[in-house]
C-alpha cells in the first residue's frame, strides 16, 4: 500500500465535508506568487487562468496584500449602517475609468450579486414607465450567474433546466444575429444584457453590430442597456472596459472578477436616467462595500494606472495571439483561435479540450476547457513574454500528449 499524499488526504476531507458542485482538478493549491502557483505536493504551475480572470495582478501582488494586511488591522465592517472612505475611493475611480463623472455605484460581493443590482434596477426603471415593462433580452451563449435572477438571463440549458421555472421575462437572442435582437426588444422590454467577450459561453466576441443594434432598439423602447463585464472589464481585454471598443455606451456596467484580485466584490455602476432608478430601501447587503475588498479593490485600480498595466494587456495579448499561432501552426489539433486581448482560446478539432487541460497540468500548465473543443487562457495582466514562451512549450507537449495517446487508440473522454 502507498502512504495517502497530502492531495489525497483533502481530496477525502473535500468529498465527506463540501458539496459536489464543482468538477474540480486532482490538485490542491497552496501558496502563489505573479503567475507562479504551487501545489500541496511542492509542485509549481504557471497560472493561465487565473482564478477564473480574477487575480489580474498575479498572485499575492506586494501591494494589494499590504493593502489588505493595513485595513484589516485598522477596520474590518461596519455594514452599510455607516459611511467608510475605501468605499467611497472605488466608487470615484470607476466613475473616472468608466468616463461618467455622474455614474451611481451599487457594491456587492459577487459578479452574480452585480447582476442581480442591474437587474433590478432595469426592473425598477422599467415599471416606473409601466407595470408590464420588465422582460429582458439577453444573448445564447451568454453567462450572468448562477442566483435565480442571473440565471434566468443566462441561455446554457444545462445550467437553467434542473432549477425551472425560473419565469417568462428572459428570452435570448444568438450573439450575432441583429434582426433577431431588434424583433426581441419589445414595449415591454426594461433591459439588454450583454457581454462585450462571452467569457464562460467559449470566448464569443460580441460582433459591434450587435452593441449598436441593442442601443438603438433600448432607446426605441425606453429600455436600459446593460454591459456585463464581470469577465472583461479592467484591462482583460487590453482596454479598460469592453464596450469603450463598441461606440456604444451603455447605461449600467457590472463589474466583479478582476476587481479586488481575489477578495469578493462586485458591482453595479449606472449613469445618467439609470442612476436614478434605485431610491433608499430599494436594494442593500450587509458585506457591500465593505472596507477591506475596497482597500484592495483601491489599490489594484491604482496599480493598474501605476504599472500601465492597460497598455501592457494589450501588448501581451497581441503576443499571446502570434504564441497561439505558432502552436496552431505546429500542431495538427489545434485549429484556430479567438478571443481579445488576455481572453483567448485556442480552438481544437476534434473535441479533446479536457484532455489537453489534463495533460497540460501534468506539464505545470493552467488553462480550462470551456468547451469541449476551446482552451481557455486568462494570464494575469502582469504576464511577461517569458511566460507566453513558457505556456506556448507547455502547451505544445501537452497537446503532443493528447495527439500521441489518440494515436494509440485511446481517443478522447467520451
Ligand atoms: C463570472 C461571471 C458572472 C458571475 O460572477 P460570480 O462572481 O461567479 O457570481 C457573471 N457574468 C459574467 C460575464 C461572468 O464572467
Amino acid at each position: 500500500m502507498t502512504t495517502p499524499t497530502n492531495y489525497d488526504t483533502l481530496h477525502a476531507r473535500d468529498r465527506a465535508a463540501v458539496m459536489p458542485t464543482y468538477g474540480r482538478a486532482p490538485v490542491a493549491m497552496v501558496r502563489g506568487s505573479g503567475i507562479t502557483l504551487w501545489d500541496s505536493e511542492g509542485r509549481e504551475y504557471l497560472d493561465f487562468i487565473s482564478g477564473l480572470a480574477v487575480t489580474a495582478l498575479g498572485h499575492a501582488h506586494p501591494d494589494v496584500t499590504a493593502a489588505i494586511a493595513q485595513q484589516a488591522a485598522t477596520l474590518t465592517h461596519v455594514s452599510n449602517l455607516y459611511l467608510t472612505e475605501p468605499m467611497l475611493d472605488v466608487a470615484e475611480r470607476l466613475q473616472q475609468h468608466l468616463g461618467w463623472p455622474d455614474g451611481k455605484v451599487f457594491f456587492c460581493n459577487s459578479g452574480a450579486e452585480a447582476v442581480e443590482a442591474a437587474l433590478k434596477i432595469a426592473r425598477r426603471h422599467g415599471r416606473a414607465i409601466s407595470a408590464d415593462k420588465v422582460d429582458v433580452v439577453a444573448l445564447h451563449g451568454g453567462f450572468h450567474g448562477r442566483t435565480l435572477g442571473a440565471l434566468a438571463v443566462t441561455a446554457n440549458p444545462a445550467k437553467r433546466d434542473p432549477f425551472q421555472p425560473l419565469g417568462a421575462w428572459a428570452t435570448h437572442v444568438a450573439h450575432d444575429d441583429v434582426v433577431a435582437l431588434e424583433a426581441a426588444v419589445t414595449e415591454r422590454t426594461c433591459a439588454v444584457i450583454i457581454e462585450p467577450v462571452q467569457g464562460e459561453g467559449g470566448v464569443w466576441v460580441v460582433p459591434d453590430e450587435m452593441w449598436v443594434a441593442a442601443r438603438a432598439a433600448c432607446d426605441r423602447v425606453g429600455a436600459l442597456l446593460i454591459a456585463d463585464e464581470i469577465q472583461t472589464a479592467f484591462g482583460r481585454l487590453g482596454i479598460w472596459f469592453g464596450w469603450q471598443r463598441t461606440g456604444v455606451v451603455p447605461d449600467v456596467v457590472t463589474v466583479a472578477k478582476a476587481l479586488g484580485n481575489g477578495l469578493p466584490i462586485g458591482a453595479a455602476v449606472a449613469h445618467g436616467q439609470a442612476a436614478q432608478a434605485l431610491q433608499p430601501g430599494d436594494h442593500g447587503t450587509t458585506f457591500g462595500g465593505g472596507p477591506v475588498v475596497c482597500a484592495a479593490a483601491r489599490t489594484v485600480l491604482d496599480v493598474i494606472v501605476r504599472d500601465g498595466l492597460i497598455e501592457h494587456a494589450a501588448a501581451m495579448g497581441k503576443e499571446l495571439e502570434a504564441r497561439l499561432d505558432a502552436v496552431i501552426e505546429a500542431s495538427p489539433l489545434a485549429v484556430g483561435r479567438r478571443g481579445l486581448g488576455l481572453l483567448q482560446v485556442l480552438e481544437l478539432s476534434p473535441d479533446v479540450a479536457a484532455d489537453v487541460v489534463t495533460a497540460a497540468l501534468a506539464q505545470g500548465l493552467m488553462i480550462n476547457n470551456v468547451l469541449p473543443n476551446a482552451l481557455r487562457m486568462a494570464p494575469p495582466l502582469t504576464v511577461q513574454p517569458e511566460d507566453l514562451d513558457l505556456m506556448a512549450q507547455r502547451l505544445s507537449q501537452a497537446l503532443a500528449a493528447v495527439a500521441k495517446d489518440i494515436e494509440a487508440g485511446q481517443g478522447a473522454r467520451s
